[in-house]
């Protein structure tokens, strides 16, 4: 038998996002972007169906999220979006009056997941009308379907309510009496919550519920699908209750090895988080190993992470394209494990060959210590107290993103692109001038995206036309794929840095992206270990590090965003992950002279262990979002022993802040740091913003600044 846990929903070529977008910028009706959905999950089914896939999933689809769906599933609405004009849409985005839920990452991948808002005077009630709808549609066109639902504990865990256990169980029990009363024959609880560290108290939780759904008489067969890692201590508590199937992740995780009695494993063999073609013979020998009544052949989770199909992708080279597997092809392989398992047939292909050595492990470098690097730097830059400076991106306009897109259609010859890039620029620097900022940026013009534009210039990266994955919303991302060792053939940002800092007198910073970012946000390679491809990854920014200060910048900014979205989910694994990941930075930027001042920035401040690591990345200057986290960001960083800007204002919103405002958040933060390591600075890269409203913010941000230094 096969099946798989979840299947992409944006559309291959992201009709879903046409179609929301339209319907969020009143250009269509509800009605219209329900049509787009029955379409885009005919379509799932056809293609699943005729691939040869034995048991079908449902309810896989979503207008914007797995997890709000079932909120709404469970009647969890706050109060103030039930009078909204669409509920559900009010929740995942705002409407004018009203802040949408917060959104946040879906365990360790770059999917986003509104988090469900759940206080004690949540009443949950079961609206059963969505998966319901889709049993009936697929049904309709002669599919039988098993819907697949957020379990119980995943969901409470998630929203930080696992005490209302008791209170949820009624109407998930509810839900199972009315597929079985539909005539559903087996039901998908996604339980990926259970392959983190979980307490005796939450493996308590785990059994409790199951126990309790398990008991139900009239229910359809269960199948609880853990994926993302290895069950640990929750498979022997899901395996001693009733539920009829487990679905285990095989590629990160182990066959058990006690026998299953009385379950059916749904064994995921084919990983739904590469892009690579699976070893058959090292699937067929990990099916075989599972002992249980039944063995389903599936996915290691959902395939919403991969994009939908290579067909599409006609200008990959052929070496490269015979060995990627997206979404149709990982189902083709799961449909042929089937066959093998089922005929008992002898793998084709021995195992494949062990990975690369890599000798070359991630050693941490060094600069001299900070106090030595902070003299040559004063020296050199010769910065006033209170220095302002921004993040990296100026607006991209329109006509940037055009003319990138006719370059790409051969419809704009590259001269007149890059004479739009140099324009770009002379303006950019024009406008921080004028505002009196004390270092500089280029402003990022050349850039689509701070990954992509990095993966397009090195090699061992290749990037797709249609590889889409939906990373929250109508929102995708087009992840570059690792496929080969990674180099640098030659410079990539430096003559667009020389160039702007060729038509000014103050400094300016060159701006990379750093490699965890890098990989972090590609489909890595699988034949060698990810600190060694970010050890690559890190020699190559290295040598763009070194030219940009033989070209003659003084600042350096090495991006890492995405520090912490490698982190493994288990706490034990944790330190080690951090340790290789700062010295991947330090290998990095380690190379700057003593004078050449470093910066990072990081987006985000609310995970302590990014903090503490935040020290080790060892940067002369680290600017870090604050503005929404307000004071403990301040109380974390007090203290904090070398250059940094918790950002002054929100850049995600395009309120302009106050002189005032500024300087009062600039008091707060003299507080707790000495002015001599203050910055000044925004939350982040300015490119969603318009240069009015950049204008008029950094206009304020200098004055607050200029201010405050003649009081110290
Ligand atoms: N330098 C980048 C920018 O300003 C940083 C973006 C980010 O932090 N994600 O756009
Ligand atoms: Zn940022």
């Amino acid at each position: 038998m096969s099946t798989v846990l979840g299947y992409p929903r944006i559309g291959p070529r992201r009709e879903l996002k046409r179609a929301l977008e339209s319907y969020w910028d009143g250009r269509s009706t509800r009605r219209e972007l329900e049509e787009e959905g029955a379409r885009l999950r005919a379509a799932t089914w056809r293609r699943l169906a005729e691939l040869g896939l034995g048991e079908l999933p449902s309810n896989t689809f979503s207008f914007y999220d797995q997890v709000l769906d079932t909120a709404v599933l469970l009647g969890a609405v706050p109060e103030r979006y039930q009078t909204a004009e669409d509920p559900y849409f009010a929740m995942a985005r705002g409407t004018d009056g009203l802040a949408p839920l917060r959104m946040t990452k879906w365990f360790d991948t770059n999917y986003h997941y509104i988090v469900p808002e759940i206080g004690p005077e949540t009443v949950f009630t079961l609206d059963a009308a969505k998966p319901l709808a889709e049993v009936r549609e697929a049904r309709a066109l002669g599919h039988e379907t098993r819907p697949v639902i957020v379990g119980p504990v995943t969901f409470l865990l998630l929203s930080g309510a696992l005490d209302r256990l008791e209170d949820v169980l009624g109407p998930y029990a509810d839900l199972l009496a009315a597929l079985a009363a539909e005539g559903v024959a087996w039901v998908q609880l996604d339980e990926p919550a259970l392959v983190t560290d979980l307490t005796p108290a939450q493996l308590d939780a785990v059994r409790a519920a199951y126990d309790r759904l398990g008991a139900l008489s009239a229910r359809p067969r269960i199948l609880v699908a853990s994926y993302f890692g290895d069950l640990g201590a929750a498979l022997p508590v899901l395996a001693a209750t009733p539920v009829e199937a487990i679905g285990l992740d095989l590629v990160r995780g182990r066959v058990p090895e006690t026998p299953l009695d009385g379950k059916t494993v749904v064994a995921g063999v084919v990983s739904g988080r590469d892009v690579w073609r699976t070893d058959p013979g090292r699937a067929l020998a990990r099916l075989r190993a599972v002992r249980a009544d039944r063995v389903v052949v599936s996915t290691s989770c959902s395939l919403q992470h991969v994009p939908y199909s290579t067909a599409a992708e006609d200008d990959l080279a052929p070496e490269l394209l015979s060995r990627l597997a997206f979404a149709e092809e990982k189902v083709a392989e799961v449909v042929e494990l089937a066959r093998l398992l089922a005929e008992g047939a002898a793998p084709a292909v021995p195992e494949g060959p062990a990975a690369a050595a890599a000798p070359d492990h991630v050693r941490p470098a060094a600069r001299s210590p900070y106090p030595v690097r902070a003299a040559a730097q004063a020296g050199h830059l010769n910065l006033p107290k209170l220095p302002t400076t921004t993040i990296g991106s100026f607006p991209q306009t329109g006509e940037l993103r055009r003319a990138r897109a006719e370059v790409a259609a051969g419809k704009l010859a590259e001269g007149d692109y890059e004479a739009l890039v140099r324009r770009e620029i002379e303006h950019a620097v024009q406008v921080q001038e004028d505002l009196g900022l004390d270092v500089l940026v280029h402003g990022e013009p050349e850039r689509n995206d701070m990954v992509q534009y990095f993966a397009e210039h090195l090699d061992g990266f290749a990037v797709t036309k249609h590889g889409w994955v939906q990373s929250y919303g109508s929102r995708c991302t087009r992840p570059p794929i690792i496929h080969g060792d990674v180099r640098r053939p030659e410079p990539i940002t430096v003559r667009w840095a020389a160039y702007a800092q060729s038509l000014t007198g103050r400094p300016v910073k060159g701006m990379l992206t750093g490699p965890v970012t890098i990989v972090a946000w590609s489909f890595d390679r699988d034949d060698l270990p990810v600190r060694d491809v970010v050890c690559q990854v890190a020699d190559a920014i290295a040598e763009e590090v070194r030219d940009l200060e033989a070209a003659g910048l003084s600042v350096i900014q090495v991006d890492e965003p995405a520090l912490r979205e490698l982190l493994p989910l288990r706490a034990a694994e944790q330190p080690a992950y951090l340790e290789w990941a700062v010295a991947a930075y330090r290998r990095a930027t380690a190379v700057a002279a003593d004078r050449t001042q470093i910066h990072t920035h990081l987006c985000y401040s609310d995970a302590d262990q990014i903090l503490a690591a935040i020290d080790g990345l060892d940067a002369d200057v680290t600017t870090i979002e604050s503005a929404r986290s307000g004071r403990r960001i301040l109380d974390a960083v007090s203290g904090y022993s070398r250059g940094l800007g918790p950002g002054v204002y929100d850049i995600h919103s395009p309120r302009v802040p106050s002189a005032e405002e500024v300087g009062e958040r600039l008091a707060a933060t003299l507080k707790v740091l000495p002015a001599e390591r203050v910055w000044v600075n925004p939350d982040c890269g300015l490119k969603t913003r318009t240069y009015p409203q950049v204008e008029a913010s950094l206009g304020n941000v200098v004055t607050a600044a200029r201010r405050l230094r003649e009081t110290l």
